[in-house]
């Protein structure tokens, strides 16, 4: 509640001033990243900066995400730019290809050039899809097992995964050319016996959006059919991504947002006297 917020604010303000690094981390990190997120924009910059060194880069991304990416150049300028650099490639993919279509050229290439390869190769790939296609909303952190696998050796290998993994609820089988052939629900995995194959149990009729689909109508997939998460293929089947539902909320806020832009356009065209609203 109200009481209890105001409690928290003060004991943070207090950790800062003091320099009490772990009161700091006890009681930030105890909030959800969205709160946190509104608390990064209500402090001024040389407060935040001070943060910067008292938070990890993961612990900073998680903060990242939750900040309107139409704001957020700031943040990332005022950061040390090797730690900028690390927040990035802690961050899904995905998101950093968001964030890094609202920053300049320069300073997105030379964050690339800090960065760890793995990671700048992963944000590389996807910064090459169309803005608002399937392929530059999706994210390559998904889970694939083999057809042949047994539900126990699946079950393993989704361990090993699911740290990174931006969904575990869906294991997407692929065969021997990285083609999609099924899919499987961490439900179906848990309820079946572990000697099964995978092949028996996954669903083979798959639903996937293709990599240049307008990220308005996978919008209204992932609603139709009600899947936490939908995979992305090229025109020869092989699995490039996921699109989760988390993504997708994000792209009806934006279209219905572009939408009204619109609308509001064509109003003022038309009727330039109205002033109903004023
Ligand atoms: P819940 O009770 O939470 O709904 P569930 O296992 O039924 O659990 P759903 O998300 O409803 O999970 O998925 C229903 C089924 O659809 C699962 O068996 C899953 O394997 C399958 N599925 C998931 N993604 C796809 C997809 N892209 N195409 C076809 N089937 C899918
Ligand atoms: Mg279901």
């Amino acid at each position: 509640d109200d009481h209890e917020r105001k409690e928290v604010w003060a004991n943070i303000k207090d950790a800062l001033f003091n320099e009490y690094i772990d009161q700091f981390r006890a009681e930030f990190l105890e909030m959800h990243p969205y709160d946190q997120a509104r608390i990064f924009e209500d402090l001024d910059a040389d407060v935040r900066m001070q943060i910067y060194t008292y938070l990890s880069p993961e612990e900073v991304a998680d903060v990242m995400e939750h900040i309107d990416y139409e704001e957020i150049e700031p943040f990332f300028s005022e950061m040390d730019p090797r730690f900028a650099a690390q927040v990035f490639a802690e961050m899904s993919a995905d998101d950093a290809v968001d964030i890094f279509n609202e920053l300049d050229k320069d300073k997105v290439a030379s964050f690339l050039t800090i960065m760890d390869d793995e990671a700048a190769d992963e944000i590389k790939d996807l910064l090459h899809y169309e803005e608002k296609t399937a392929g530059s909303i999706m994210t390559t952190e998904f889970v694939v097992v083999r057809a042949g696998m047994t539900i126990k050796e699946a079950m393993v290998h989704l361990r090993t995964e699911a740290p990174d993994a931006e969904t575990i609820y869906y294991t997407y089988v692929i065969d021997e050319d990285k083609r999609l052939v099924g899919v499987i629900s961490l439900r179906d995995l848990i309820i079946s016996e572990e000697d099964w194959l995978i092949s028996d149990v996954m669903n083979e009729r798959v639903v996937s959006v293709s990599v240049g689909e307008d990220q308005e109508e996978v919008a209204r997939m992932v609603r139709d059919y009600d899947f936490l998460a939908l995979p992305v293929v090229d025109f020869q089947d092989h699995l490039l991504g996921i699109i989760t539902v988390d993504d997708i909320m994000d792209v009806m806020e934006e279209e219905a947002s572009d939408d009204y832009s619109k609308l509001a356009a064509i109003s003022d065209v038309d009727s330039p006297d109205d002033n109903a609203f004023a």
